[in-house]
């Protein structure tokens, strides 16, 4: 049997207060998502919006990034414990895209996935590859690097309080995206990886996929059978496709 599927979508720096509202209140009204978990990762900014207008409903919201520090003089940033008063239920670490425009390394992913843990906040750990990192046959000790540094941070009992996204670099918001057979092969190691540590937490652990996901190509990847979602960006600003991706999670 598949695990509850989980569809977030990740908005990055896009939005509006009346363009928001349009997309949370149209989440609100969907049906059919009864029998998956969704989420939005919005921007920080936001995050009141997305709480008063999604509410109690089924449909959960999230952020993008987080500090590494508990308070003080951190200009700009934003702590665990702030998001704790929005009742923000994932916090994505370690995209690609804090991990390339911001040097973002594999230990800081686990020091935040870490930090958002101690607040009951789920991280969505991203990991993947770059395109020549592909090309030169690392992709699975890239990956690897990047799980360990987050396990370490956790700690092994912690590794069922994870979701995990597998994100090819090269596919993200470039429109190319990973075969089903290359998004399984790279699913199935990582649960391996995770297997090896911890039997139960690896057949429990959701492990999404994202890059380009569209509602073309969604439902070929969400069959796999180590694909336990999607991870989107651009197609969650478009309310019918990020509703026809989730449809397809089902
Ligand atoms: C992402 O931002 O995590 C992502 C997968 O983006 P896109 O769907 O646009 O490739």
């Amino acid at each position: 049997m598949k695990r509850k599927q989980l569809v977030v979508g990740n908005w990055k720096m896009n939005g509006s207060l009346s363009d928001n509202e349009a997309l949370l209140d149209g989440l609100t009204r969907a049906d059919g998502l009864s029998t998956l978990d969704v989420a939005v990762c919005v921007p920080y900014i936001y995050l009141a919006q997305a709480q008063e207008r999604l509410g109690s409903g089924s449909v959960s919201w999230g952020v993008q990034n987080v500090s590494e520090y508990d308070a003080g003089a951190y200009t700009g940033e934003i702590s665990v414990t702030m998001l704790a008063d929005f009742q923000v239920s994932y916090g994505l670490v370690g995209h690609s895209e804090r991990r390339s425009l911001y040097a973002e390394s594999n230990e800081l992913a686990g020091i935040k996935a870490r930090k958002l843990l101690g607040v009951d906040i789920t991280p969505i750990v991203c990991v993947g590859e770059t395109f020549e990192q592909r090309e030169a046959e690392q992709t699975f000790e890239i990956i690897s690097a990047q799980l360990e540094a987050v396990i370490e941070q956790i700690g092994l009992e912690n590794l069922g309080r994870i979701v995990l996204a597998y994100e090819p670099v090269w596919a993200i918001g470039t429109g190319l995206t990973a075969s089903p057979a290359q998004a399984q092969e790279v699913h199935g190691y990582i649960r391996e990886q995770v297997a090896l540590l911890d039997k139960v937490a690896a057949g429990a652990v959701r492990i999404l996929y994202g890059g380009s996901v569209k509602p073309d190509n969604a439902e070929k990847l969400f069959r796999q059978v180590d694909v336990d979602g999607g991870l989107i960006g651009g197609a969650s600003l478009n309310l019918i496709d990020f509703l026809t991706i989730c449809r397809l999670a089902t």
